[in-house]
């Protein structure tokens, strides 16, 4: 049986844990030192902490790191790019063969990771690279977690030029976090837990198309986190035709990201993929306008990153100013985004496909 995971564990159940391995309460925090603070996931690397007792992985062949009997990693680091920018992104494989893809972007004054929540994903997008392969499964939080881990490592590195830490997360890499709602939840419990991974609520944003009931449940945590909507059209047929596994109607999200903002005061953002001729016209930005007004909100627009065998084409930088400017006219609070790492398989879920083992 695999030990349980340090990334699954408050400070007391690691305690607990440790000493139950038969260690005196100290090498717990020991342990939590090397790996939240210090960011080591090497037991071998961690050097006051008992030799003869840092056993090597139950099965040779298993990716498991542990340390003092708790498992500390389960995934190993199989790819990595870095692209001229410097966002960097990992490939990491789990113990069951499946992969997920992280990414670092660093900025002068923050270095954000974009977090995967599943393998694959069952939204299927007509855009996004995530969808193509179906959905495989869902991540627990302690993979979720690992990911801050292996991108950690990527920080260290003398050629990466990044601040020192990791200071805010997105839950924006493969899958749907509200569907994979428990574990998305425990992993920020962890990443804002003091004894943990010390961020602060605000610096993280989960990224959803829906549910409304989701976003319902989401905004009753009682967490000061950032809702992220993925809109990506204005009417429902046109979300639909593009985002085939919506439900809802924009009305019912739009009540959700309203009561989302009563329940937090958090200005929620809706995100919005710009599509040429498909949802980049005048008359989107006008109706998209509308919709802006009903909440505190601030609108992202993002140019499309074409992915492989991707139906639609990136607008031109001129179509995203004019849309961008509509908006700015009626009022919105606007934010063009950059497309980071733009050089190789940036966009979600892309990495993952250019990768996959042959089998
Ligand atoms: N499933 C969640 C989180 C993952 S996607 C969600 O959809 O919100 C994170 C963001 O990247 C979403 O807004 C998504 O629509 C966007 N995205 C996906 N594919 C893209 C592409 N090819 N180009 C630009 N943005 C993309």
């Amino acid at each position: 049986m695999m030990p349980a995971s340090i990334l699954d564990m408050s400070r007391d159940e690691l305690r607990q844990a440790v000493t139950h391995a038969g260690f005196p309460v100290y090498r717990a925090d020991q342990l939590a030192d090397w790996v939240f603070v210090k960011g080591i996931t090497d037991p071998a690397a961690m050097t006051n902490l008992p030799k003869a007792r840092q056993s090597a992985p139950p099965s040779p062949d298993a990716a498991a790191t542990c340390a003092l009997g708790v498992e500390i990693l389960s995934s190993r680091l199989v790819a990595s790019d870095q692209d001229a920018d410097g966002t960097t992104k990992l490939l990491i494989e789990f113990a069951d063969g499946q992969r997920a893809e992280t990414v670092l972007i660093p900025e002068p004054s923050r270095a954000t990771a974009c977090l995967s929540t599943q393998i694959g994903c069952a939204m299927g997008c007509r855009f996004c690279a995530s969808g193509a392969g179906g959905f495989v499964r869902n991540m627990t939080a302690a993979e979720i977690l690992q990911q801050v881990l292996h991108l950690r490592h990527a920080l260290a590195n003398p050629g990466a030029m990044a601040a020192p830490r990791i200071t805010n997360v997105v839950f924006m890499g493969m899958g749907e976090p509200l569907a994979n709602y428990a574990a998305t939840i425990a992993a920020v419990g962890s990443l804002i837990d003091p004894d943990r991974f010390a961020l602060s609520a605000r610096s993280i944003t989960i990224s959803t198309i829906g549910p409304a009931r989701a976003i319902r449940r989401l905004a009753n945590e009682n967490l000061p986190i950032t809702l992220a909507i993925s809109l990506h059209a204005p009417t429902d047929e046109l979300r639909r035709s593009i985002m085939p596994a919506v439900r809802d109607s924009i009305d019912e999200l739009m009540s959700a990201a309203e009561y989302f903002f009563q329940s937090r005061k958090r200005e929620v953002t809706l995100e919005y993929v710009l599509i040429d001729s498909v949802n980049d016209t005048m008359l989107c930005a006008d109706a998209l306008a509308n919709l802006a007004r009903r909440v505190r909100c601030n609108v992202n627009l993002i140019a499309l990153n074409p992915t492989d065998d991707c139906p639609y084409n990136r607008p031109t930088s001129g179509a995203v100013r004019n849309f961008a400017a509509r908006l700015k006219n009626r009022g919105v609070n606007v934010h063009v985004r950059q497309s980071r790492g733009g050089g190789q398989s940036a966009a979600c879920g892309q990495l993952r496909l250019r990768k996959e083992p042959q089998e």
